[in-house]
């Protein structure tokens, strides 16, 4: 698939011609079919699935799992170990909210300062709930997690691993395959944050050997409101569900509960079934254009621009060595939020700010960043645009 066909999947372009979104780590856009399945579910259906036995209601069920199946297969779990939430927030939420109950006084928790607040703040409150201590990876001179560094923290008291795959400020990515078997060996579960790799790079669970791994769909080009949380089917079964109400309980009388078996247990009351059928086709369209062609898609516009941003004097570039295709700057004492908007006039579309990951901001000594961020609908003109932009706010505030 060439560029400029995968770009004219996407309707904004036809109706905003003059847009450069490189905002795609906070939201990717949406490709036509996406929104096609969306307006196709309303318009045909509207039924509420795993309840009703008419037609409407079972074709909604089945396109509902379809989802459901061909998510698995995109991160080769198991079916039964893909859980429908809101979005990575809640996914990461759920796993701290239930597991720790297994967490007592004296547990290691271990995270670092790259994550961005949703991974960091659900186990720091369980810290601070259970009396846990919250460690830190210490990052390497480049800001960057590494299995050396992880080392130093992992001992017998660890209890549980939360790490981003890719950093949403700075493009790092974990070393998460070698963090995973270090901490099994001391009986630690890896919580995986994968919002930012999830739409770049291709994602095996069962190799990486992850034990809960966190995703949002709209940020691989499918609809808002929609999330995933995988969990390995042993753990699922012996956590306790965090939500109650329909279509998760087995059986109830006045006094107690019991359960569904995972993933239902995890999805109580009725999900955003519009949503989930429309990711099918995100997830469909990330697997026609394939991974080789999205990876060498991105790291080429990354270089490129990179190379250009580099030379443009008076913009500090904070990662050279990213893994992904995000790139963190800020030109010279300018305030980022007013370089953005510059950048706006422009219409090119970047974010500033912490972004969500204060932190980050902190290790960087920078109150906050610009960040580019680049999807498969990118172009080398938007490169250049971008690099245009903001040599003009560089003049404009100099
Ligand atoms: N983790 C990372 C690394 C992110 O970049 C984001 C969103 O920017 C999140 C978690 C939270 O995702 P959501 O807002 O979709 O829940």
């Amino acid at each position: 698939m060439n560029i400029d066909k995968i770009k004219s999947l996407f309707p904004i372009f036809k109706i905003n011609k003059e847009i450069v979104y490189l905002d795609s780590a906070a939201s990717s856009l949406k490709p036509q079919r996406v929104i096609d399945a969306l307006t196709y579910y309303y318009a045909n259906n509207g039924s509420n699935i795993h309840r009703g036995v008419y037609k409407l209601a079972s074709i909604a069920t089945d396109a509902f799992e379809l989802t459901r199946k061909n998510l698995a297969t995109f991160i080769n779990a198991l079916e039964n170990e893909v859980i429908f939430t809101k979005g990575t927030t809640d996914s990461l939420n759920i796993i701290a909210e239930s597991y720790k109950n297994f967490i007592n006084e004296g547990d290691e928790i271990i995270t670092s300062e790259l994550e961005h607040h949703s991974s960091m703040l659900p186990w720091q409150q369980v810290a601070i709930e259970r009396k846990a201590k919250l460690v830190y990876v210490p990052l390497d001179s480049d800001h960057k997690i590494t299995v050396e560094n992880f080392k130093k923290v992992l001992t017998d008291k660890t209890k549980v691993v939360a790490l981003t795959h890719v950093s949403n400020v700075l493009g790092y990515e974990t070393p998460i395959k070698e963090i995973a078997f270090l901490a099994h060996q001391k009986n630690a579960i890896v919580i995986l944050d994968a919002a930012q790799s999830i739409s770049h790079m291709p994602i095996d669970v069962k190799d990486l050997n992850v034990d809960f791994m966190a995703f949002s769909s709209h940020k691989m080009y499918g609809p808002n409101g929609v999330g995933v949380l995988y969990g390995k089917y042993e753990l699922l079964e012996k956590m306790p569900p965090v939500e109650f109400g329909g279509e998760m309980v087995h059986l109830t009388n006045k006094e107690n509960a019991t359960w569904k078996v995972p993933p239902y247990k995890f999805e109580a009351g009725t999900p955003d079934v519009a949503d989930v059928i429309a990711l099918n086709e995100a997830v469909s369209l990330i697997n026609e254009i394939g991974f080789k062609t999205i990876m060498e898609h991105e790291e080429k516009l990354h270089q490129y621009t990179l190379e250009k941003m580099s030379k443009i004097k008076g913009v500090n570039i904070f990662n050279q060595k990213a893994d992904h295709a995000i790139i963190a700057f800020n030109i010279n004492d300018v305030h980022p939020h007013d370089v953005a908007s510059i950048l706006d006039q422009y219409n090119v579309c970047v974010r500033a700010g912490h972004h969500c990951a204060q932190l980050v901001s902190k290790a960087l000594n920078q109150p906050s960043t610009l960040r580019a961020s680049f999807a498969i609908y990118n172009t080398y003109e938007d490169c250049d645009k971008l690099v245009d932009a903001v040599i003009k706010a560089r003049d404009f505030f100099n």
